[in-house]
C-alpha cells in the first residue's frame, strides 16, 4: 500500500528536518519553500535551513541546556545536528558553523532525497491533508492571515517583547519579598510576586545606566514598524522619557509594604512567575534591546539580583507565533485537528535548536499518526520534552516564546545545591529517559545523511 503524502510549509530549520524526518520513514513529503520567488525580511539566499543572523548553535557541552537539546536530537538522527557536526568551526565551548556550508549540506539532502519534492512556491492557504505547517518567525503575510483566522483573532502575534527570566534559587530573599499589589494574591504562594526595593539614590543610579546603557541595533524593517514600539516600550526607553518615568510606571510601589521597614519603597521590581513548577520568575515590564552582556551587568544592580541567574535575557524583534498553549496539544498538533501539526519557531520555541526540535517531534508524529499509532509526549524530564511541555502549557494570557533552559526541567530529588553537579545530573536523567522512551517506542534514529 502507498503511504500517504505529507505537505510541509517552510523549509527552514525545523521545516527541513521534518521532512527527513517522514522521508526516512518512507513517505512521500511536499516540500514548500516560498524562496527566492518570495522572499522575508531577514533571509539572503534561496537555501534550505538557512541561519538568519548569528552563525552560533549554542554550547556544545551536555551540561548546558542547549548542548543537551542538541545531543537529544543528534541520537534522534537529526539532519540538522549532522549539518552541524559536518560544518563545525573553531568556536570554543559553542557549535558555530560555516553558515554556507551549513544550508548547503541540508539543501543537498533534502534536494537529493527521492521522497521529497520541493515546489518553490509560496502557500497562502492552510492546508488539507496531513501537513506540517514551520514557516518560522517571518511567515509571509497571507498565510499568517489565514492561521490568524484558523487560531482566532487574538491568538496569532507579531512582535516579541521578551522580558529576562531568572532563576528563584539565585534571588535573595530579604531584601526581596512576596507580596501583590494590595495584598490581592491567589493564596496559593504565600504572595503571588517578588519585589525587590529600591531607595531613591538606587533607583537614580538604576536609571542612569539604563540611559547609558549599549543597545542592540534594530533591523530597518523592524524601525519602519511603528506597531513595534508602540505595544511595548523598552525599559531603556521609558528611562530616556523621563527620571521618574519607570518610577510612575513598571517600578510603582503603590500598594506595596517592605516588610523590613513597614513602608513603601521609592520603587520596586516586580517579579512574576514564569512556569509551572515555580522555579523561574520574570522581571515585569522589562522588555529591552539593551546588548546582552549590558543587561545581566545592569540587571544585576538591582538589590536581590546581584547573583541573578539568568535563562532567558530581554529581546524585541518581529517575530510570528501562535498561542500555542490554546491551540496546540504537547503532541505538537492543533487542538482540534490530528492531521495538522505545527513546527519551529511559530509556536514560541525560540532559537536554531529549539525550532529543529519542533520539526524533529512533528515528523516522528505525523509519521506516527499515518501508520496508526498514537503520537507521543516526549518526557518532560528530556529537554525537548520540558520545552514542548512549556510551550503547550504556559500561562495562555503571558505566553512569550521560550529558549531551552534547565529551569523547565522537573526539579532533581534530592535536590542537588551546586550548580555544575546539578546540571549534570539533569543531563544524565535527559538522556537516560530519553533512550528509554525510544526504546520503549521503537523510535529508531533516522538514517543520516553519511549513511546513503
Ligand atoms: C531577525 C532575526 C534574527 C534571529 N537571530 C537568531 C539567532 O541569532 N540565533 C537563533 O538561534 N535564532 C535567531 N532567530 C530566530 C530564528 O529565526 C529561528 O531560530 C529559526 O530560524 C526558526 O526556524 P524555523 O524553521 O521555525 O523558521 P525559518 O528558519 O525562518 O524557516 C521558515 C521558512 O518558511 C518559509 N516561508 C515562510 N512563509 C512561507 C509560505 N507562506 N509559504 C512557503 N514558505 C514560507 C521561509 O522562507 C523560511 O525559509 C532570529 C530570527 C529573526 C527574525
Amino acid at each position: 500500500m502507498t503511504k500517504p503524502t505529507v505537505t510541509i510549509v517552510g523549509a527552514g530549520l525545523a521545516g527541513s528536518e521534518a521532512a527527513w524526518q517522514l522521508a526516512n520513514r518512507g513517505f512521500t513529503v511536499h516540500l514548500y519553500e516560498m524562496r527566492p520567488k518570495k522572499t522575508t525580511e531577514a533571509h539572503q539566499t534561496d537555501k534550505f535551513a538557512e541561519l538568519v543572523c548569528s552563525n552560533s548553535l549554542g554550547a556544545r557541552s551536555v551540561d548546558r541546556a542547549m548542548g543537551l537539546l542538541k545531543e537529544e536530537l543528534r541520537r534522534l538522527g537529526s539532519l540538522i545536528i549532522e549539518a552541524a557536526d559536518a560544518s563545525a568551526l573553531p568556536a570554543g565551548g559553542a557549535l558555530a558553523v560555516g553558515r554556507e556550508e551549513f544550508s548547503d549540506y541540508v539543501t543537498q539532502a533534502i534536494s537529493q532525497h527521492r521522497n521529497i519534492h520541493v515546489i518553490r512556491e509560496e502557500v497562502t492557504d492552510i492546508p488539507q491533508g496531513p501537513a506540517i505547517i514551520a514557516t518560522g518567525p517571518l511567515t509571509s503575510p497571507a498565510l499568517a492571515e489565514r492561521i490568524r483566522e484558523l487560531a482566532g483573532q487574538d491568538y496569532l502575534y507579531f512582535y516579541d517583547a521578551l522580558a529576562p527570566i531568572v532563576t528563584l534559587e539565585s534571588i535573595k530573599m530579604p531584601p526581596c519579598w512576596r507580596q501583590s499589589r494590595y495584598d490581592r494574591d491567589s493564596g496559593e504562594t504565600g504572595g503571588d510576586y517578588i519585589n525587590c526595593p529600591m531607595n531613591e539614590e538606587e533607583y537614580r543610579a538604576f536609571v542612569q545606566a539604563l540611559r547609558e546603557a549599549e543597545r542592540i541595533e534594530l533591523r530597518q524593517f523592524e524601525r519602519d514598524d511603528e506597531r513595534f514600539f508602540e505595544a511595548c516600550l523598552p525599559v531603556e526607553v521609558l528611562a530616556m522619557r523621563g527620571e521618574d518615568a519607570l518610577a510612575f510606571g513598571p517600578m510603582r510601589p503603590v500598594g506595596l509594604r517592605d516588610p523590613r521597614t513597614g513602608k513603601r519603597p521609592f520603587a520596586v521590581v516586580q517579579l512574576r512567575q514564569d512556569n509551572l513548577a515555580g522555579t523561574l520568575y520574570n522581571l515585569v515590564g522589562f522588555q529591552t534591546n539593551i546588548r546582552w552582556p549590558e543587561q545581566k551587568r545592569i540587571f544585576r544592580l538591582i538589590p536581590g539580583l546581584e547573583e541573578a541567574e539568568f535563562v532567558r535575557l530581554g529581546q524585541m524583534h518581529r517575530n510570528t507565533f501562535i498561542n500555542a498553549p490554546v491551540l496546540l496539544r504537547p503532541t505538537l498538533q492543533w487542538h482540534d485537528r490530528d492531521d495538522l501539526f505545527f513546527a519551529g519557531q511559530i509556536i514560541g520555541t525560540e532559537g536554531y535548536v529549539g525550532s529543529t526540535a519542533g520539526g524533529m517531534l512533528a515528523g516522528v508524529n505525523m509519521a506516527r499518526l499515518l501508520s496508526g499509532q498514537e503520537p507521543l509526549v516526549m518526557p518532560r524530564e528530556t529537554m525537548m520534552g520540558a520545552l514542548f511541555w512549556y510551550v503547550t502549557h504556559a500561562e495562555p494570557k503571558e505566553f512569550q516564546p521560550m529558549k531551552a533552559n534547565f529551569g523547565l526541567l522537573p526539579p532533581l530529588q534530592p535536590r542537588v545545591r551546586r550548580k555544575r553537579e546539578r546540571y549534570r545530573k539533569y543531563a544524565e536523567r535527559a538522556l537516560a529517559a530519553l533512550e528509554e522512551w525510544m526504546a520503549k517506542h521503537g523510535i529508531q534514529p533516522a538514517q543520516l545523511m553519511t549513511d546513503h
